[in-house]
């Protein structure tokens, strides 16, 4: 063979690669056509039966020199190809994603705004245990111009037998000392029998760890007119944290606050692992605010001024710690709420970190 039939030969070669190439172009039009009239008819895009029957019809034809098996692998890739063509149609992107809502959704409560790119605090006790107890913590946190006020009245333990919270009184003794005070109030419902009870109480709902995956309480929060804090489960990955809060969404409720709030892992430092980068992610995929808990993810006094700096330099749009008067006798996370003069501390050092951040 001389150099001339050679590159003949070649050019053949490059014709066929591109008639085959507009072939199975014209082949993936004609999938997607047979999948959008499949999802017409309510019909699934695989179908077995028919596969089997177009790679019959194609062996039947085969006459070499590709042995069988070659065609068939072939065949089947094609196929896939196809397959997967229609799915990437048929799967529904999610209310939460960003892909769905490219702007970021800002939560208004009574409007102080989650997710307008300020950076805010919500601070309270973990369980509300009487009037004066909140009260003071209320007073001391007007004082700092802080007027989202957190606090238990149903509190999820992990014994029976601890403290579980005050149930309607503690939400009605919020419910007064955010009016007295002029702040709102942010609790916990456990069930959805007590989401219609709590409403008037309440400006915004927590769903706690324990209840991510609680689907029926998250239906019955995605239908009412009330911002939800929904907080990561303990051991949720953070594609499960979203389905959770496609939950609330896909009912109806787009007001939706996400909390990392740690994560249970091997490492016994902290009574959870704070999953920093959590945020970024979270805000990356959905359109939703993203807060921080340092309460709960470390468990620790020592490490809340830091972790709370780590998550306002991570661009967490609000940072959730407990405080309470007198810690040490506290029906509840006894350990790791500040009392009044710590929380002074924590809030003044974290701003002048925020003016630190907004400089640069
Ligand atoms: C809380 O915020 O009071 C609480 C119980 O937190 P978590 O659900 O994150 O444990
Ligand atoms: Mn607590």
């Amino acid at each position: 063979m001389n150099a001339n039939e050679l590159e003949q030969l070649r050019k053949r070669i490059d014709r066929i690669n591109l008639d085959i190439l507009e072939l199975l172009n014209e082949r993936a039009e004609v999938a997607q056509n047979i999948g959008w009239k499949k999802e017409e008819l309510g019909m699934k895009a695989f179908d077995p039966i028919r596969e089997n029957e177009s790679l019959a019809l194609i062996i039947e034809n085969h006459r070499g020199p590709f042995e069988v098996s070659t065609i068939k692998f072939l065949f089947k890739e094609i196929f896939k190809a196809s397959l997967n063509l229609q799915n990437n149609h048929q799967k529904k992107e999610m209310l939460v994603s960003r892909k769905m809502q490219p702007q970021n959704t800002i939560v208004d409560i009574n409007g102080e705004m989650i997710g307008d790119g300020s950076q805010r605090f919500i601070m309270g006790p973990c369980a509300v245990e009487s009037y004066d107890q909140v009260k003071s913590v209320a007073l001391a946190m007007k004082k700092q111009g802080l007027t989202l006020l957190r606090g238990g009245a149903f509190k999820p333990r992990t014994s029976p037998y601890d403290f579980q919270g005050l149930g309607e009184r503690g939400l009605q003794i919020l419910r007064k000392v955010g009016d007295e005070v002029g702040m709102s109030v942010i609790s916990e419902i456990v069930s959805s029998n007590d989401v219609e009870m709590a409403l008037p109480y309440v400006d915004v709902i927590q769903i706690g760890a324990r209840n991510m995956q609680n689907f029926e309480l998250l239906k019955t929060v995605g239908k009412v007119d009330k911002p939800v804090l929904l907080k990561r489960g303990l051991s949720a990955t953070i594609e499960e944290f979203i389905n959770a809060a496609e939950y609330i969404m896909a009912n109806g409720n787009n007001q939706i606050i996400l909390c990392e709030r740690g994560i249970r892992t091997y490492e016994k430092a902290t009574r959870n692992t704070l999953d920093i980068s959590a945020v970024p992610i979270l805000k990356k995929e959905t359109h939703l605010p993203v807060i921080v808990d340092v309460t709960h993810s470390t468990g620790r006094k020592d490490l809340l001024l830091p972790t709370a700096k780590a998550a306002l330099a991570i661009g967490a749009d609000a940072v959730m710690a407990e405080v309470h008067p007198d810690p040490a006798v506290a029906l509840s996370d006894s350990a790791q709420q500040m009392n009044i003069a710590e929380f002074n501390e924590f809030i003044e050092e974290l701003k002048v970190l925020q003016k630190k951040l907004a400089l640069v």
